[in-house]
């Protein structure tokens, strides 16, 4: 990223009249291209007839480069010199007069994110103002993409031309994955133009169906609250985080509540108050939990006052929500990730529900997490940030501990207290010979659900039918051929599937190495699971839920109705299953192997089997029925595992904290990643080498101690997409903050992008 920006000197710039003497108007402008050579600021000339109309954040149309190409552009500052030859300085040639414009208010965070998450400028600002607002404005009809190549054409044609045509090879991924998307949420994912959607038209590969959008009817907004008596616990909660918010000077909240402890009425009550006191509430809930219940919910509670943006709107419904909170028409917008950088003014809230979930974390670029986003937000307006958690994030739960946020704790569960939690040695019930997928306790819990009105719930946290394939001969593994992983067994087609790329192949019944028939299915997956229930519970109607049956829009939606109306017995699936579900007669929660991810080289991975437990196991018992958990593991005394049985956040704290400080991971440092990914191994490896080498010495040449290890190797998955990947891994604390940012920006400046790609991550999620 090159000129950073301009440099002003002002004591040698001149006031600069037009002929008859008037002062002139000068605007910076952003164009409206994210590639790293044009995030800079530009200098325009405002003619007389836009003085009226311009602002900052405007969004306007300058002619650029020799050509004069017309380009979109965001004026992101007025001022009256330049610094720009004024001779030489073009004009703007109109303004838009839309709603599409960057609040004033937030330039300061595009510049923070700009600075923090080493993205163009225009990367940050198309965040807060989405290209799907601005091009598609009020449409009202969905576009859906369908792949009509076959699997073996659309390989083929990938194979080929990955290189060439990476935009259509992008798309065919994704459409591998989900046969049918909007075209709108390929565009998100892609940024594909429309014509590369047009040629994989044009040679037969996709189909685009036009439909009209209709909107969700609202039937369930006049549904009606049954009045609750706040308890004693949630009146004292609501009072602390008023307290905190009536502050001149706020610190974050972070609540902790047990699962069950009517955390969603305890944020719904604080952004009445704030609303009431004439502020604005943004609240973030993960994608799944925008269920059309949490919404009417919501709805009931907040009537008009609303606006939901998830991604389930069509473009044109996005955009009715968007102008409702620019012109200040909703008070509280709830949305996912993304939500965070609604056009709110006067913003007096924002509150993080399930603030530990990996979503808010984007992983694509910018690689912003929302919740740091949230804080910047709020320090800007002086607005409360309330995050909430049944099992927080260890390093936000450490900084409540340390006095940095203010720690509120609900241990109390609303109705039944904590379901009974069963663990089973699956080693042992291998030992007695079950090879089955179900310990004894769980057959039998499972047989005693008939003749009830009781419900089930199966977790288990692998899709697919079967971990990887293998030739017990002579040892062969059906990889990726794009990737350096395991290929898993989806039974239905028969096929062999990358989850990371999207690549299938047919599985064949002899070994394409030595040609024995020994070729062997391991591990297990939901839809292995599927089948054992077939073969051992005939009688009991089940669902499952997992990627594979959510494709579809509206796909989880229609799942989770028709479990909460009792048409099914079970609901089986992977992690999906275990977060924010509020089921009254679920009595059983079973949980098969969570443990399976504890050997993954993440420092995260005993945190993420704590929570998985506590998560799912908090979706027992939520009604008077007293609740029932069967947990089968592998490792019941890993203390992971010991402390959810026991319901012990703290407990787990105190453990996973030490372990953190003798590994050396965060909350003892922080950690920046950069992957330098290309086709050539040899290429990323030098890059890589070259960059951990610039750390060294800018550490060194500054004398900062404060970064604290630089670790330059192959990353766990060395190869994704045909791209060999290697990566740095820098840990650093606080202090050396300014040194690691100053090192990123000479590295991705020195990046050349048409050899090796260099991204970053700060605090990534995932070190694979
Ligand atoms: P959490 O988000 O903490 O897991 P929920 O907010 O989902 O918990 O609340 C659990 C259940 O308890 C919900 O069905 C909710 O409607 C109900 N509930 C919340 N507060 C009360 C209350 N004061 N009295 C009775 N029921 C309540
Ligand atoms: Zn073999
Ligand atoms: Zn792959």
């Amino acid at each position: 990223m090159s000129n950073k920006s301009i440099i002003y000197n002002s004591e040698n710039i001149p006031f600069v009249k037009d002929d008859l003497g008037n002062q002139q108007v000068f605007a910076e402008v952003v164009i409206d291209i994210p590639h790293p050579s044009l995030d800079r600021i530009f200098e325009y000339r405002v003619p007389c007839d836009l003085m009226e109309n311009i602002h900052v954040g405007a969004r306007v149309l300058v002619p650029f480069g020799l050509k004069n190409k017309q380009m979109d552009g965001f004026v992101l500052k007025i001022k009256d010199r330049c610094d720009f030859a004024s001779t030489k300085i073009k004009d703007i040639i109109s303004c838009f007069d839309d709603d599409f414009v960057l609040l004033e208010e937030l330039i300061p965070i595009v510049k923070w994110m700009r600075g923090v998450y080493h993205c163009t400028y225009i990367d940050a600002i198309r965040c807060f103002v989405p290209p799907s607002a601005r091009k598609v404005k009020s449409s009202r009809y969905i576009e859906t993409v369908r792949l009509t190549a076959s699997f073996d054409e659309a390989e083929a044609f990938i194979k080929s031309n990955i290189r060439r045509a990476s935009a259509m090879c992008k798309i065919l991924f994704l459409l591998l994955e989900n046969p049918e998307m909007t075209k709108e949420d390929i565009f998100l994912n892609t940024w594909a133009s429309p014509a590369t959607f047009k040629s994989l038209q044009n040679k037969g590969f996709i189909e685009i169906i036009k439909e009209e959008h209709f909107r969700i009817p609202e039937v369930a907004s006049n549904l009606t609250r049954s009045s609750i008596t706040l308890t004693p616990q949630q009146n004292e909660v609501i009072e602390r985080c008023t307290e905190e918010y009536n502050k001149e000077k706020k610190k974050p909240v972070l609540i902790r509540g047990v699962t069950g402890s009517g955390k969603t009425e305890v944020y719904m009550r604080i952004a009445k108050r704030v609303i009431d006191s004439g502020k604005r509430v943004i609240m973030l809930v993960p994608e799944i939990a925008l269920t059309p219940q949490t919404v009417a919910n919501f709805k009931s509670f907040f009537k008009d006052d609303i606006a939901v943006l998830n991604s389930r709107l069509s473009a044109g419904e996005r955009y009715d929500e968007w102008r409702r909170i620019k012109n200040g028409i909703a008070k509280i917008v709830i949305g996912a990730r993304s939500a965070i950088f609604a056009p709110i003014t006067n913003l007096g809230l924002v509150i993080i529900d399930e603030e530990h979930e990996d979503s808010y974390k984007s992983e694509i670029s910018p690689r912003y997490n929302a919740i740091d986003v949230a804080q910047k937000r709020c320090e800007a307006s002086n607005a409360l940030l309330i995050l909430g958690s049944a099992t927080p994030d260890i390093v936000h739960y450490n900084k409540a501990c340390k006095g940095e946020y203010v720690k509120l704790v609900m241990p109390e569960r609303i109705g039944s207290g904590f379901p009974d939690i069963t663990v089973c040695d699956m080693k042992r019930e291998l030992e007695l010979g079950n090879k089955t997928m179900f310990s004894t306790p769980l057959y039998n819990a499972i047989k005693a659900l008939k003749n009830t009105d009781d419900q089930g719930i199966l977790m288990l946290n692998r899709r697919g039918y079967a971990e990887h394939v293998s030739c017990r001969k002579c040892g062969f593994v059906y990889k990726c051929d794009h990737c350096n992983v395991s290929l898993t067994y989806h039974q239905k087609k028969g096929l062999l599937k990358c989850h990371h790329c999207g690549y299938a192949v047919y599985m064949k019944d002899t070994c394409p190495v030595c040609g024995s028939k020994y070729i062997k299915v391991f591990g297990r997956g939901t839809q292995r699971l599927e089948d054992e229930i077939r073969k051992y519970f005939p009688e009991v109607p089940f669902i499952r839920m997992d990627a594979d049956t959510t494709t579809a829009k509206g796909a989880h939606f229609k799942i989770l109705n028709a479990f909460s109306e009792g048409k099914y017995k079970l609901l089986l699936g992977t992690q999906m299953v275990s977060k924010g579900l509020d089921f009254k007669n679920v009595s059983l929660v079973g949980i098969i192997a969570p443990d399976s991810t504890l050997n993954m080289p993440e420092y995260k991975s005993a945190e993420r089997v704590f929570r998985l437990i506590s998560q799912a196991s908090g979706r027992a018992g939520r009604g008077d029925k007293p609740g029932k958990v069967i947990l089968q593991c592998y490792n019941p005394e890993h203390y992971a595992i010991q402390c959810a049985i026991e319901n012990d956040y703290d407990k787990f704290y105190f453990n996973e904290l030490r372990e953190r400080q003798q590994g050396l991971y965060p909350p003892f440092c922080r950690i920046m990643r950069i992957v330098f990914s290309s086709h050539n191994e040899e290429d990323a490896r030098t890059e890589a080498q070259n960059a951990a080498q610039t750390i060294l010495a800018l550490a060194n040449e500054e004398n900062e101690a404060g970064i604290l290890d630089v670790l330059c190797q192959s990353a766990p998955i060395e190869r994704l997409r045909d791209r060999f990947r290697w990566h740095v891994i820098v840990k650093f604390n606080d202090d050396a903050e300014y040194t690691v940012h100053r090192a990123a920006d000479i590295i991705l400046d020195d990046n050349n992008y048409s050899k090796v790609q260099a991204s970053i991550d700060f605090d990534p999620v995932s070190i694979l």
